[in-house]
């Protein structure tokens, strides 16, 4: 039974159980599940060193494995399979833990390689051949992060099954460097710590620079309430340019302060004294992000979903004009759903939107967003409802 308690989720458990012995001919020692997320507000403030506040949601990753050890002990192959996008046969790929070498590793693969990579680069630690299988429902590329479910799940089994006992901060940073330096995705802390510190039916409130959270209550069912989500089907990519432009961005205008992050650029007059033009333009962004983080968290805690509202859509404003990490599909997504608040989630250049609706408003919204983006000759968007479920675990 797994833990989310989702049916769904249950189904998929045992159905990832046979595949994985159909191709390996044997049953995996376990199944593990991690979560993606939405960010509900504070983006690209992780890497800043600032505020965020994600939650998980019941779209996640579960990844099954068996350790080598068991039936060949001197094996060092490594053996990788996703039901993603495969048709009857399982494409397995092998490589040896020799292979494990940072950018060396094409395809998807690349993620849960990079975890044994970052793992075997502890002290005392040294995994083996074993045999991994992957099964998410979690979209690709949609911001939702795929990719750190892919990563988490491959921790949180790798901890169990090894006796590691990480704690969730390290299973963090882990994994922040297996996608920093294996993959080469700069991306910062956030992903991954919701995925794993995450509570059913709260938000994660997360401080980038103590690594300290509060678990805050999202009061959406005495509000009637529901996030919907707006895949723009537009994939971004973090492997590529923006990402790391905007970071290289917000390190010249901290340098231009002289402060160690924007994290400590408390008003935006500060800003002032940044003569590059852009570069103020994105730290103004990171500021007043961090301002709408707490003032998100301190409305929620008032249960004032209204006010909540209104900072997703100031926040979306920020990313749109002086981030400008939006897109033309994201605008038109946030536009047409505006309903109870709405902005674009995730790192940007594509990916999803979210929305704040009131339940008896799902189907109208939904349409007029589908209706916008059919008149202006975008692709059709997935929309769908999430709810806030609990972070990475044993299935
Ligand atoms: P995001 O994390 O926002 O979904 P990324 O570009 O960071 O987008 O990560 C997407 C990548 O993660 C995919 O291109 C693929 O390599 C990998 N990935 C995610 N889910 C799966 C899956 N189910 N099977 C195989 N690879 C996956
Ligand atoms: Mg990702």
């Amino acid at each position: 039974m797994s833990r989310s308690g989702s049916g769904e989720t249950a189904a998929r458990v045992n159905a990832l159980r046979e595949k994985f012995a159909k191709a390996y001919g044997h049953r995996p020692e376990g199944i593990w599940r991690a979560p993606g997320r939405v960010n509900l507000i504070g983006e690209h403030t992780d890497y800043n060193l600032g505020y965020v506040l994600p939650f998980a949601i019941d779209k996640n990753a579960l990844v099954a494995v068996r350790r080598k050890s068991q039936l060949d002990p001197g094996s060092q192959v490594l053996d990788f399979a996703s039901t993603y996008g495969a048709g009857g046969e399982l494409p397995i790929t092998s490589i040896t833990v020799d292979e494990l070498v940072p950018r060396a590793v094409p395809g998807w693969a690349a993620y849960p390689a990079a975890v044994l990579w970052a793992l075997n680069q502890l002290d005392g630690v040294r995994i083996g051949g074993l045999e991994l299988m992957v099964d998410s429902d979690v979209p690709v590329g949609s911001g939702l992060s795929s990719s750190h479910a892919l990563e988490v799940a491959t921790i949180v089994a790798l901890d169990d099954l090894y006796g590691l006992q990480l704690t969730k901060v390290q299973m963090a940073q882990l994994t922040q460097r297996a996608e920093n330096e294996f993959v080469g995705a700069p991306t910062g802390i956030m992903d991954q710590s919701a995925s794993l510190m995450s509570q059913a039916q709260h938000a994660l409130f997360l401080d980038c620079r103590s690594m300290e959270t509060q678990a805050v209550p999202l009061p959406l069912a005495q509000h009637n309430a529901v996030v919907l989500v707006i895949d723009t089907r537009v994939e971004h990519s973090h492997v590529d340019g923006g990402y790391a432009a905007r970071r290289a961005n917000c390190e010249q205008a901290a340098a231009a302060l002289g402060v160690e992050s924007l994290r400590e650029v408390h008003s935006i007059a500060e800003l002032e004294a940044i003569a590059d033009p852009v570069a103020r333009r994105r730290a103004k962004h990171i500021v007043t992000e961090n301002r709408r983080v707490l003032d998100a968290v301190a409305a929620l805690r008032a249960s004032d979903l209204g006010a909540v509202g209104k900072l997703l859509c100031q926040s979306h404003e920020s990313m749109r004009d002086d981030y400008e990490i939006s897109s033309e599909e994201l605008d038109a997504a946030v536009e047409a759903a505006m309903a109870g608040g709405a902005r674009m989630t995730g790192g940007g250049f594509g990916g999803s939107a979210i929305a704040l609706v009131k339940r008896e408003r799902i189907e109208p919204v939904s349409q007029a967003v589908r209706e916008a983006f059919d008149h202006a000759g975008y692709v059709e968007p997935a929309i769908f409802t999430v709810i806030a479920d609990e972070g990475a675990g044993r299935a």
